[in-house]
C-alpha cells in the first residue's frame, strides 16, 4: 500500500496533525511507501518528515500568496497523472486539509471520507473509522473502487512517534497552470497570539465554561493554566458568549484535547463538550451541582463554587514561588 499524508508545517516544523498521520502511515503501509506532500518549500521539515516515516516529500515551491487549497490540489493532481499514484492520502482534519482534500476529490472524481479517528488496511481494502451522534457510535466504512482514497483524521486520533528513518528525498511537484482558479491571493494572515503552550498540545488543560457567571473571570482560568505551565480552554457557551475567542474552545466543534490533567471549571459536561476532552488521562471537575454530568468522568470531582475553589487554589500554588 503507498500512502501520502498532506504535511502541515506551523513555525518551521512540521505540525503535530501531521506526525501523528505519518506515523499511522507507518503502520498501514506494511511493505509500501509513505511519501509526505508540502504545499510550500520542504527543506527545512524534510528531515523530521523522515524521521516519522516519509521516505519522499513531495513540494510545490513557494506557492508565491496563492490560496494553499487550489495550488496543491491541481499540483497533486499533477503527480497522480503523472503515474505516481497512491492508494490512500491521509489529511489532517484542518481548515486547509478539507481545502486540498475537498478540490483534489472534484479533480479526480473520487470520494472524500472525513472526520475519521482511525483506519485499517486488509489487503487492498481501506476502511476508516467516524464516530458519529457525539462520539457515542462509531461507523466503519470501506472504500470502494479504485484509489486514491481520500480520507481526513482528527487530530490526535493516533500517537506521534518517532521512527527513526532518515531524511527524505524532496521531489518537485509544481504547480501547474491555473487559470481563473489561481487569481486569488493570500494578503494577510492573522495569528492569534499566544504565549505558553498550544491548547490542543498541552501537557494540562484548564478550562472554564459558563459557571464563571461573567467574562472577567475567565482571568482565574489563566492565572491557574499559566501556573501550572498549562493552556488554558473553554466551553463552546463562553465562546459563543463572546468571553474567549473560538481558539479556545474544547470539544465537537472546538478542538480535541488528551492532555496528562484536564481541569473543567463551571463546565456541565454536555455530550459536545466531552467528545473533545473525555480523553484526557486525569480529569478534574469543579462545579457546584454535584449532579453536573461531568462528575460522571472525572477521575477527581470538587462540588464547590468556582470563586472559591479557584482562589484558593492560586493561592496555594503562588504560595510554592
Ligand atoms: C452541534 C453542537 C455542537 C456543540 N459543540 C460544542 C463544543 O465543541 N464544545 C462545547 O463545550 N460545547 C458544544 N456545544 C454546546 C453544548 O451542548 C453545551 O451547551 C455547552 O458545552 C455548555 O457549556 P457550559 O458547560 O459552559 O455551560 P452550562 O451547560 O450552562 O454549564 C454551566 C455549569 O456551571 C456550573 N456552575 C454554575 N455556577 C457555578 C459556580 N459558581 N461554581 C461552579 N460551578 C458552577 C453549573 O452547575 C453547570 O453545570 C455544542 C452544541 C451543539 C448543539
Amino acid at each position: 500500500m503507498n500512502i501520502w499524508v498532506f504535511s502541515q508545517e506551523a513555525n518551521g516544523a512540521p505540525t503535530s496533525a501531521t506526525l501523528e498521520l505519518l506515523t499511522k502511515a507507518r503502520s498501514l503501509a506494511a511493505s509500501g511507501t509513505v511519501s509526505a506532500f508540502v504545499a510550500g518549500e520542504a527543506a527545512g521539515i524534510a528531515a523530521m518528515l523522515g524521521e516519522y516515516g516519509a521516505t519522499k516529500v513531495y513540494a510545490t515551491g513557494d506557492l508565491g500568496g496563492r490560496l494553499p487549497g487550489v495550488a496543491a490540489s491541481a499540483a497533486m493532481k499533477a503527480v497522480i497523472a503523472g503515474g505516481d499514484s497512491p492508494d490512500l492520502i491521509m489529511f489532517p482534519q484542518s481548515y486547509e486539509g478539507r481545502d486540498v482534500m475537498s478540490r483534489l476529490s472534484v479533480q479526480l472524481d473520487r470520494t472524500v471520507l472525513t472526520n475519521n479517528v482511525d483506519a485499517a488496511i486488509d489487503g487492498s481494502s481501506v476502511s476508516v473509522t467516524t464516530p458519529i451522534f457525539g462520539g457515542n457510535v462509531l461507523v466503519t466504512t470501506a472504500f470502494s473502487g479504485s484509489g486514491p482514497f481520500l480520507a481526513a483524521f482528527r487530530p490526535k486520533s493516533f500517537v506521534a512517534e518517532s521512527g527513526g528513518g532518515g531524511a527524505a528525498t524532496v521531489v518537485a511537484a509544481p504547480v501547474p497552470e491555473l487559470g481563473a482558479t489561481g487569481a486569488a491571493r493570500v494578503t494577510v494572515v492573522h495569528t492569534e497570539e499566544s504565549s505558553g503552550p498550544k491548547l490542543d498540545e498541552a501537557a494540562i488543560v484548564v478550562s472554564g465554561g459558563r459557571g464563571l457567571g461573567e467574562a472577567s473571570k475567565y482571568e482565574l482560568i489563566e492565572t491557574l493554566a499559566k501556573l501550572l505551565k498549562g493552556a488554558p480552554g473553554a466551553s463552546r457557551a463562553i465562546v459563543d458568549a463572546g468571553w474567549v475567542p473560538y481558539s479556545y474552545q474544547v470539544g465537537q466543534t472546538g478542538k480535541v484535547v488528551k492532555p496528562g490533567v484536564y481541569i473543567a471549571c463551571g463546565i456541565s459536561g454536555a455530550t459536545q463538550h466531552m467528545v473533545g476532552m473525555k480523553g484526557s488521562k486525569s480529569i478534574i471537575a469543579i462545579n457546584k451541582d454535584k449532579e453536573a454530568p461531568i462528575f460522571g468522568i472525572a477521575d477527581l470531582g470538587i462540588v464547590g463554587d468556582v470563586h472559591k475553589v479557584l482562589p484558593k487554589l492560586i493561592e496555594a500554588l503562588q504560595g510554592r514561588g
